[in-house]
């Protein structure tokens, strides 16, 4: 493979101790990020600069006395723990030993791209904003873990995703602050002559220079394409400023460089995959560069659009049409030319426009998910109810069929384990379940056994973690204040003033309306008097943003933020500002209860209920998305479906109340003489057997390997079932 030089590696921080160089190394790649061994050298060289930097090593290698290097490059016991990760470290840079070397020894030499227009890698690499770029970000992890011959795909985005400030009034200000490169693990790539630009991309009549940085995640390559480029016109630089701002146009246009761009820069780096996954709509594109580039070959055209499709997986995400990009044919039109892009691909304007039209909806428009749908052969929906709806909202494209016939399947989501299991609860099951657990993760009976862990010390574990959450919510809240708000007022609104016994209940997801945040307020009295009663106080910790656009959304966190500094509920409602991977974290770690109440049918999966999972948190949610599979009676609640004819928000609400009222709150607070909440601990077995056994990332990438990667990979045709429409 024909690489480009990366760039000149680019040590941020100063020079290190002779004994401990191959820390820079560790740092270089995300893999440290879940490996329990390199996070506790970090935490070791400096605990309080670790916290403060966010975990980022490298801000920590930046910062550190260089006299407390000296003294660890010299502690024996510092110096075994480091040479093992380096060994680790080692071990990630080859795919010896791995499931996929040791399944499919045959398929080593194809590669698997994955575009998704963002990726949640770790909490210093900001290009992401929610739940769709952590997923991308499992993904990659996972397929680390497997060996699986993964590339990513994504943009680079130079002012991150907003910060979320909320004013004094709960309003949420988006705070633009570019990020600062050097102190993350992103490499430049350069292509010949030490060039940044590596592809152009003919975007409204100019043409595009598109360079890319690259990230490693684990044994996978991750690549963020960038037009920030000095050449370039300042419309096109602006481009990957920020991911989800601006209208439609700018969407549209990044769009375009994530699927022209990225397929062209991966052809310049030497990469020919064998399997493209397009993630969600916005990477449509891809596939309808793939189609130009085997036409310009010459294949005719219906013939390039079979071999795409034969080799193309789409993953979609929405569950609702009107959460789909779709264009305007002017707005495609100004975006792919000129020339328009149709002319090279030998069809006319109408041919291709077609290839986006939605038979029923909007037919003028262009529909990403439409083109993904008809240049892939192979596509999913992310939890068995979401494959259901998505079946029954395409169904219009195959209208000779009954819903049950579309040939859409699933693959639930899953979480990363290493990723979200806080450590304390990793190590107390090594002492369970033996030291080398985490290797059998996939087999179920090893989570069967879960259920045998001693509960006074299962509570122990998490009582530990809670008290963890409580110190770095007080923390977060001690900085704020004395930086940045010098308001008092704040101080109860950011939660300091939480008790540590009480029942907490967490809730923490973007604020998009269909969520809900507001739903357990609907009767502010009855929830009163589920909080402050004095003899089993229950408080609510909330977090999440809304997206820059969405004013509604503002709104409702608006609203749920008042309520914090309501006197009557005394101080235990609290809002977490800037809800993103590290707050994530502790969030699903230290509560005792995770609610989710979306709006059925609404959320496609959910995966923070997974994470929550994973640390024996239990979930108690409307019967959607992934718990509409994962909810077995014993491993948490569900709100019932709402009857017909119902008002639903009226009826979850109360569905809400009573089960919190009759069976929460008396089973958190029902203690044996040592104190231990002895069924709620059964609950908290059961939800992590379940999220163990079914819900990680690890079978969610062998489920992706198996039904749909592997067969792509061995040229297998797939049972070619195109629209008909
Ligand atoms: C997991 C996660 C999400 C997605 O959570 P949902 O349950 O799918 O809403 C969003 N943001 C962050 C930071 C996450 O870690």
């Amino acid at each position: 493979m024909t690489q480009p030089a990366a760039t000149t590696p680019r040590p941020s921080f100063p020079e290190l101790p002779e004994r401990i160089k191959g820390l820079a190394g560790v740092v270089a790649n995300l893999s440290w990020s879940w490996n329990r061994d390199a996070r506790a050298l970090f935490r070791f060289i400096d605990q309080p600069l670790w916290h403060l930097t966010r975990h980022n090593p490298i801000e920590l290698l930046r910062r550190v006395e260089p006299a407390r290097l000296a003294a660890c490059a010299q502690d024996p016991a510092f110096l075994r723990a480091y040479d093992a990760v380096i060994e680790w470290n080692a071990w990630v840079a080859t795919t010896h030993d791995t499931w996929f070397e040791t399944s499919y020894p045959n398929l080593a030499q194809r590669k698997i791209a994955y575009f998704c227009a963002e990726f949640g890698l770790h909490t210093s690499v900001p290009i992401y904003s929610g739940g769709l770029g952590v997923l991308a970000g499992d993904h990659c992890k996972a397929a680390s873990d497997l060996g699986v011959p993964l590339v990513g795909v994504g943009l680079f985005y130079t002012k991150g995703y907003s910060d979320q400030r909320l004013r004094l009034d709960g309003w949420q200000e988006d705070a633009d602050e570019r990020f600062d490169v050097a102190a993350t693990p992103l490499q430049q790539v350069l292509g010949a002559q030490g060039d940044p630009c590596l592809a152009t991309v003919r975007m409204s009549g100019r043409a595009v220079s598109v360079g890319a940085w690259r990230v490693m995640v684990g044994r996978v390559p991750v690549f963020l394409l960038d037009t920030d480029l000095d050449q370039n016109d300042p419309a096109d630089r602006g481009l990957s400023y920020r991911l989800y701002a601006g209208g439609p146009d700018l969407r549209l246009r990044q769009e375009w460089i994530l699927g022209v761009g990225g397929v062209r820069v991966l052809r310049v780096l030497g990469y020919d995959p064998a399997a493209w996954h397009a993630n969600e709509g916005h990477a449509a594109f891809m596939l309808v560069e793939r189609v130009r580039e085997l036409v310009t070959r010459g294949t005719p055209f219906a013939e390039a659009v079979r071999r795409v499709r034969s080799t193309s997986v789409f993953t979609t995400h929405t569950p609702v049409p009107a959460g789909h990009d779709t264009f305007s044919p002017e707005q495609v039109e100004q975006c792919m030319g000129p020339p328009p892009v149709w002319q090279e691909m030998g069809v006319s304007r109408e041919q291709f426009l077609r290839l986006g039209a939605h038979p029923a909806l909007d037919h003028d428009r262009f529909h990403m998910p439409v083109a993904a749908i008809r240049l892939s052969a192979r596509v999913n929906g992310v939890s068995r109810r979401h494959g259901e709806e998505s079946r029954r909202i395409w169904a219009p494209l195959w209208p000779d069929r009954e819903a049950a016939r579309v040939p859409i399947g699933y693959v639930t989501n899953g979480v990363h384990l290493a990723t979200w299991m806080a450590y304390g609860l990793v190590s107390f099951l090594d002492t369970h379940l033996g030291p080398d657990w985490l290797q059998r993760s996939d087999d179920p009976t090893l989570w069967d056994r879960v259920l045998e862990l001693d509960a006074a010390a299962l509570w122990a574990v998490h009582t530990t973690l809670k008290a963890q959450l409580m110190r770095s919510i007080r923390e977060q809240a001690r900085r704020r204040w004395a930086d940045q708000w010098k308001e008092a007022l704040h101080l109860v609104g950011a939660g300091t003033l939480l008790d540590q016994d009480a029942l907490t209940i967490g809730f923490g997801r973007r604020f998009a309306t269909y969520k809900r945040a507001d739903l357990i307020f609907r009767d502010p009295d009855r929830l009163q008097r589920l909080l402050v009663n004095p003899w089993r106080p229950v408080q609510i910790v909330f977090a999440g943003k809304a997206h820059p656009g969405d004013e509604p959304g503002k709104q409702v966190l608006q609203r749920v933020y008042a309520h914090t500094r309501e006197a009557r509920f005394e101080g235990r409602i609290a809002f977490i500002e800037d809800y993103e991977l590290h707050v994530a974290h502790r969030l699903v770690q230290g509560v005792d209860l995770w609610l989710n109440v979306p709006r059925a049918p609404l959320e496609a999966c959910g995966t923070s209920g997974m994470k929550a999972g994973l640390n024996g948190v239990p979930q108690l949610s409307t019967l959607d998305g992934w718990w509409s599979e994962g909810y077995d009676g014993l491993n948490g609640w569900a709100i019932p479906a709402a009857k017909v004819g119902e008002d639903v928000d009226a009826a979850d609400a109360r569905a809400l109340y009573g089960l919190l009222e009759a069976q929460v709150v008396p089973l958190f607070y029902d203690r044996d003489a040592q104190g231990v909440p002895r069924g709620w601990v059964e609950k908290m077995k059961h939800a992590l057997r379940t999220a163990g056994a079914r819900f990680t990332a690890q079978r969610m990438m062998r489920q992706y390997f198996m039904e749909y990667y592997a067969p792509a990979l061995r040229g297998e045709s797939p049972p070619d079932d195109p629209p008909t429409v």
